[in-house]
């Protein structure tokens, strides 16, 4: 009963069910017109049931749903049961980073051309919210936790942007990752679009089998970034797209804008149609949030992982300053991160996770400075930083040992910053 629950209930109740809710929070939130059911769940709530609609963090496994699963329950998750009662396209985005970056371009790109837009999914409204609307598009983020129970989801078209380990506490293997992450393509017809990374052969032969039209993020039929334009091959408004005028910083964003073009023009905009010189990122996502003496300062808090702090260092040109540290994941292997920090001015590493990331960089041969908690990376780095540098949080960890959540760990830093 969180987000996704709570919008899943009131539709329900909306559309005249009988709706039990169920959590082992005894304090979850009611919904008016359910019967709330918080603390130990009750077995027969499940096996008695027509049909169960699960939040996505909520693990398949779970013995009452593997029980209500034998007893012939429809057993759903949230983003399925919504995606079934739409009757807009859909175009979805999955991948382990640049999931809500890429979604939020689509779905600017979208409304930008005239089209009643929804936006959502694993970031922002639940697809549930959805229902009812009336809208031209639903551009949704989808997690691989939502492809657990994704029963006939079916999107006119789906990315899958990228696939490194991340989330392998919950799926076990990059196998079943990624076996996951194709189920979006299950129940596509011939006119719907796959569309994967060109370069992930493992990807490639996982949806060897499935249906859709296959399209390739670097290939072709596909789209390829080439200098300052995006071309376009195999779809229905082939050609070029100049990216000029597109500002979020990166190389890692040319390949989302890329992606996101790519899933528009599935989607039946047209090249003309799309500006992208309109587009804005998201909080958190390489935003510059304070500059100072020649020195910018940029909040890259969502780089909770080695990739993405990888893709935030690998793109930038410019003299930088590196920030990095947090609460680690097991087995992230930083030697990867060694090659671009090479090129830094200095690297700082800080937090629970600081020691571990020095050492992995000094046997790198890469030299960084070990403090203890990001407030104190702050001063150190302000002061090691030249007029026209550039200092990235772009921290390869969760923010668990200091912040709340990321977005918490970028609010202070701006904070801080502001403070000085
Ligand atoms: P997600 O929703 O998948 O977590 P975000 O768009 O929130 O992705 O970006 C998360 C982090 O990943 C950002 O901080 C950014 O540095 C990095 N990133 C964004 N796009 C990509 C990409 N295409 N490849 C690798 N890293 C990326």
């Amino acid at each position: 009963m969180a987000r996704s629950g709570v919008a899943a209930a009131k539709l329900a109740v909306s559309q005249g069910h009988t709706v039990v809710c169920t959590d082992r929070r005894p304090d979850a939130p009611v919904v008016p017109g359910t019967v709330p059911v918080y603390g130990p769940h009750r077995l027969e709530d499940f096996v008695g049931a027509e049909q169960i609609v699960v939040s996505p963090g909520v693990p398949a496994k779970l013995p009452e749903l593997v029980a209500a699963r034998a007893a012939g329950v429809d057993v759903v998750g949230e983003m399925a049961w919504a995606a079934e009662q739409l009757t807009c396209p859909i175009l979805a985005i999955s991948g382990t980073n640049g999931k809500s970056t890429t979604t939020h371009l689509l779905g600017q790109l979208c409304a930008n051309a005239g089209r009643r837009t929804f936006e959502g999914g694993n970031i922002g409204r639940p697809l549930s919210e959805a229902v009812g609307g009336e809208w031209d598009v639903a551009v949704v983020e989808v997690s691989s936790y939502q492809m657990e129970l994704p029963g006939r989801f079916r999107p006119r078209a789906a990315a899958i942007l990228n696939l490194t380990p991340d989330h392998l506490e919950r799926h076990g293997t990059m196998e079943n990752y990624g076996a996951h992450k194709c189920r979006m393509f299950a129940h596509m017809g011939p006119e719907d679009a796959a569309i994967l990374p060109a370069g992930d052969a493992r990807l490639r032969r996982l949806a060897d089998d499935l249906p859709g039209q296959r399209l390739l993020l670097g290939g072709h039929p596909g789209v390829t970034v080439e200098g300052d334009q995006l071309l376009l091959r195999g779809v229905h408004d082939p050609g070029a797209v100049s990216t000029v005028g597109f500002t979020l910083p990166g190389r890692h964003n040319l390949e989302n804008l890329a992606a996101a073009v790519l899933l528009a023009v599935c989607g039946g905009l047209s090249r003309r149609e799309l500006d992208v010189g309109r587009l804005g990122g998201l909080a958190h996502r390489m935003e510059l949030v304070h500059e100072a003496g020649g020195v910018r300062w940029i909040d890259d808090s969502k780089a909770t992982n080695v990739d993405s702090a990888l893709a935030c260092f690998e793109g930038w040109s410019g003299p930088f300053v590196a920030l990095l540290g947090g609460k680690g994941k097991a087995g992230a292997a930083y030697e990867g991160l060694a090659p671009s920090l090479a090129r830094a001015r200095r690297v700082i590493c800080f937090g629970e996770e600081g020691p571990v990331i020095h050492a992995a960089l000094a046997r790198a041969d890469v030299p960084a400075d070990l403090v203890p908690t990001l407030a104190a990376a702050i001063p150190h780095a302000a002061a090691l930083a030249l007029p026209g540098d550039t200092v990235l949080l772009s921290p390869a960890c969760a923010s668990f040992d200091e912040f709340r959540d990321f977005e918490d760990r970028g609010l202070k830093y701006r904070e801080w910053l502001r403070e000085r």
